[in-house]
């Protein structure tokens, strides 16, 4: 079968909610993938930085492939042998009281969100269904229900109204709004990204997120950090609230929490928001089981066994540089932190930051347009400054392609 065989069938028999690069990935290893012709391609993306430990990494593969020969899934309704050790492993690699596990970011967003409701009502006295949580315009939290009602961008939310309420959108890096908002003694909590991912990579000014608990404190609110995109390393430090050494009460992490081989997500708060929800209020039937446990503690102990927050930082301060010396018309902006990174594309000749991934495609280096005009650049964190250098030549030939 040829590239265009594979991509037929699936616009065949799939769901057309999604538009990739006519590419058909067959194999990974470390920072380059394969396609069905056997051609090599460095990856940029890292699935939405889910794979910041590289493509199968063989202690994270043995991890899941040991568990699932063992046992796979017990559902909560019983103990297993393998999730207490995690959970104690997490809650002492992050230093908070207790881990609630869950699959995907979505669902560690939810979760939050839930948390935030519970202990509005149990602890801080919110008077009942009053409760309000204050997030950001142009957030990406994920695709439920709720979570689109509290996003801003139209491609998310048409027709999927009615929306849930409870919740005020106020614009990033704005602590005045934040400030103002929080006066309202209803409010019980703010979910915020530490830099927005999705939306094209935006870093708030220094100090934004130091502002922000700060605030949260003083009102009594909780701070809820959303690190589904931003945590294990991807941004120069182990979360990005680091940067700034900040700690959230509520902490969401997904993504690369298990290098990418398994769903896994995780919420992450202290004893008097945890144990706010009870048994049974609350759950998942594969949250907490044994192959994530497993996978999610191999993906943390590379994490720290191999460096990456600091390679990450490293490597994005020489990325960063390395993209502003590309002399080219359509290159607008350079921004990002860490291996967090975007270049901003102004259209020139009709040519569009599309246009210009599909000709670093063919020059071997997979990234994906976001809102039209913004290139995201995530390589896994397992990457070297050789491969990075040769990555940018590739960037540079691709994008000088169309001056
Ligand atoms: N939160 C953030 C910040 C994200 O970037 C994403 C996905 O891109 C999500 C949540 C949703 O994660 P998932 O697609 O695993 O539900």
């Amino acid at each position: 079968m040829t590239t265009q065989d594979y991509i037929k069938r699936e616009e065949k028999f799939g769901a057309h909610n999604y538009h990739p690069l006519p590419v058909v990935l067959d194999r990974g290893e470390g920072i380059y993938v394969w396609d069905v012709e056997g051609k090599r391609y460095f990856d940029f993306l890292s699935a939405y930085s889910a794979v910041n430990q590289g493509h199968c990494h063989p202690k994270i593969v043995n991890a899941l492939t040991e568990q699932a020969k063992k046992l796979c899934l017990t559902s909560r309704a019983f103990h297993n042998s393998s999730l207490g050790e995690y959970e104690e492993y997490i809650t002492r690699y992050f230093g908070y009281d207790k881990v609630l596990p869950m699959n995907t970011g979505v669902e560690g967003d939810e979760t939050a969100l839930k948390l935030c409701r519970k202990w509005a009502y149990l602890k801080k006295g919110i008077p009942k269904n009053q409760a309000k949580i204050v997030v950001c315009e142009n957030n990406f939290h994920g695709r439920t229900i709720t979570i689109v009602s509290v996003s801003t961008d139209p491609d998310a939310r048409k027709d999927y109204g009615p929306y849930t309420p409870g919740f005020i959108k106020i614009p990033y890096n704005d602590t005045a709004a934040l400030e103002k908002e929080l006066q309202d003694p209803n409010v019980a909590g703010f979910l915020v990204e530490p830099i927005q991912g999705e939306a094209g990579v935006y870093v708030p000014d220094d100090g934004y997120l130091t502002k922000v608990s700060e605030l949260c404190k003083k009102h009594n609110v909780l701070f809820i950090a959303d690190e589904v995109q931003t945590g294990i390393a991807r941004t120069g430090k182990l979360l990005a609230c680091d940067h700034e050494k900040v700690r959230p009460d509520i902490l969401i992490l997904g993504k690369a929490l298990s290098g990418g081989v398994f769903p896994v997500s995780a919420v992450l708060a202290d004893d008097d928001i945890m144990l706010t929800i009870k048994p049974g209020e609350h759950g998942s039937t594969f949250g907490g089981n044994p192959v994530a446990a497993k996978v999610a503690t191999a993906a943390l102990e590379v994490v720290k066994e191999e460096n990456l927050a600091d390679n990450a930082d490293r490597l994005g301060k020489i990325f960063r540089e390395e993209l502003n010396k590309i002399d080219s018309e359509m290159i607008q902006q350079v921004r990002g932190k860490g291996l967090l990174n975007a270049m901003v594309i102004k259209p020139v000749n009709g040519k569009t930051a599309m246009d210009v991934c599909l000709k670093m495609k063919d020059n071997g280096i997979l990234a994906k347009p976001t809102h039209g005009h913004i290139i995201r650049f995530a390589p896994p964190l397992v990457i070297n400054k050789e491969q990075l250098l040769e990555a940018v030549g590739l960037i540079a030939k691709s994008v000088k392609h169309f001056d």
